[in-house]
């Protein structure tokens, strides 16, 4: 059987490159290519933002309470294909199903939330400085966005960016990641049928580094929304430099997981497992490194290693299945590098650290913990973006405080404790955009998914995400009789 070839969406036409390149899409279970989507081009990346830019100034004209009915149906659409939309995000991704399925239930959720934004994008009144005069802040739309999304939540980072820059009056540009585009496209095509006028809504595939780059560099682009790794969120950033676009950037993370002594100890075994083995390990919100208190080590470290032990690898569409494949054989081989790494400088490798020997096929790596590893150390300080965990030792609340934020990343944190003394000194001193505290994720609609330091610039979710996609504009409106002149300039008039 041939592969499905995906087309992209473009001014409200269903096209193929223009060249007639393509990239293939392979299942990470079966490595078996499954699908293939338009490579496009600087030219045909171009032609999608002035789509988007001659449809934008009839779209701001849409009152929002309008607009938002297309969200909504939106919504609607992908809540009646949740099955077929989830099958095939597991089928590019590798995810278990049923955590498709919550992804795709999430997407249609950013769709409804943002709706509800549309009889709320207030601006401020103010009085002025002089007599009869009010000051006025309004928000309005950017213009075209750009959405640059990676591979690990295909639906639901698109969803994050596209429900708020619509609803805002803005029109899009979408480009999610080559190794898994089609739930990208099913969402665009079921907002195709929801309605969308011509232009509104657009989609393009093809490598960050050509059309991303096209889409980044173009002074069409108003802002740049991308969810991605921090050295492509640098690339962008530097590149956008030409023409200043806004910019909304996503990027790495390198959660700290505090376990202290007077904490539900089982509670937080069970919270640390699904920290970081959710999604394979693939999840910027992944708990990356765990800090355990010294006196619950010895309890602690072994009963996690019993649970991980017990962790089922296999075929994503089994229900019993705990973790499916990774998403690439690039990704397996960056994360067997930093175990290979460990190995070799000595860190003690608990479990794990290798290829399973079954299922034979997929790229699927073993989940593995690591102990006693230095602050300092790369497990520690990079992102390892796959089911790879250490564990540091540590005598003080305090020290835990330091280490977690000794990073360059500073985007989710986890701790676990009952005492409220140190619950509150945590949600202080943790500089981090995220703190799951005796709980973990994934986060919520009405919070703000924002980074500290190289994690990111902006915040998606809530009405600070819904914020990044307006541009200030402050009136000064005279209604004096006679209007008088500024107190400022000596000029009184010829
Ligand atoms: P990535 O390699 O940075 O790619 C992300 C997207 O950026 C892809 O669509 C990619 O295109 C594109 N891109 C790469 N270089 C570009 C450039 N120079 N100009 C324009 N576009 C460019 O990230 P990934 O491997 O897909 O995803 C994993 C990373 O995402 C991890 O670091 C993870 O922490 C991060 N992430 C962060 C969040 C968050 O909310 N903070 C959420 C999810 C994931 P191609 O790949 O098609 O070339």
């Amino acid at each position: 059987m041939s592969a499905k070839r995906y087309q992209m969406f473009i001014d409200g036409e269903w096209v193929d490159s223009r060249k007639e390149e393509t990239i293939d899409v392979v299942n990470p279970t079966t490595e078996r290519v499954i699908a293939s989507v338009p490579k496009t081009d600087r030219e045909q990346a171009k032609t999608a933002l002035e789509a988007a830019e001659e449809a934008q100034p009839k779209w701001e004209d849409l009152p929002p309470i309008r607009r938002a009915s297309f969200l909504s149906k939106t919504a609607q659409l992908l809540l009646r294909d949740k099955e077929r939309l989830a099958r095939l995000l597991t089928s590019e991704q590798g995810k278990p199903l049923y955590e498709a399925r919550s992804e795709i239930e999430g997407a249609a959720s950013n769709f409804e939330y943002y709706a509800e934004f549309a009889r709320r994008i207030e601006g401020d009144v103010l009085p002025s400085d002089n007599p009869r005069q009010t000051v006025m802040i309004l928000k309005l739309p950017i213009g075209v966005v750009v959405s640059i999304t990676p591979w690990n939540f295909p639906s639901a980072t698109v969803a994050r960016k596209l429900a708020p820059a619509l609803i805002t009056g803005n029109t899009v540009v979408t480009k999610p990641s080559s190794n898994t585009p089609l739930s990208t496209i099913e969402m665009v095509r079921l907002m195709d049928e929801a309605g969308f006028p011509k232009g509104v809504v657009n989609a393009v595939t093809g490598s960050g580094s050509e059309v991303g780059d096209e889409l980044v560099t173009n002074k069409i682009t108003g802002l740049i929304t991308m969810t991605g790794s921090t050295e492509a969120g640098r690339t962008i950033m530097n590149h956008a430099s030409n023409h200043l676009p806004k910019l909304v950037l996503e990027l790495g993370g390198k959660a700290p997981f505090i376990v202290w002594h007077d904490a539900d100890i089982p509670w937080a075994l069970k919270c640390a497992i699904w920290a970081r083995f959710w999604n394979c390990g693939q999840t910027c919100i992944c708990s990356e490194r765990m800090y355990v208190d010294e006196k619950v080590k010895d309890k602690f470290v072994p009963a996690f290693v019993r649970m991980v032990k017990d962790l089922r690898l296999g075929n994503p569409l089994e229900p019993d299945t705990d973790l499916g494949p990774m998403v690439s054989r690039k990704e397996r081989e960056t994360s067997m590098g930093f175990v290979q790494r460990a190995k070799e400088e000595g860190d003690k490798i608990i479990i794990g650290g290798d290829k399973p020997s079954r299922p034979a096929k997929g790229w699927f790596f073993e989940p593995t913990v690591i102990e006693d590893v230095k602050q300092d150390s790369s497990l520690v300080q990079d992102e390892i973006f796959g089911p790879v965990v250490p564990i540091l030792e540590v005598d003080s609340f305090d020290k835990a405080i330091d280490f977690a934020n000794d990073s360059k990343y500073g985007l989710a944190s986890y701790v676990f404790t009952k005492d409220s003394t140190r619950v509150l000194k945590a949600m202080n001193r943790i500089k981090f955009g995220e703190s799951y505290i005796n709980q973990v994720g994934p986060e919520q609609l009405q919070g703000a998914h924002t980074g500290f330091r190289q994690s990111g610039l902006g915040a998606e979710g809530s009405r600070y995400g819904l914020e990044c996609y307006t541009q200030l504009k402050t009136c000064y409106v005279d209604w004096n009789d006679k209007p008088n002149l500024p107190y400022l300039f000596p000029y009184k008039g010829r």
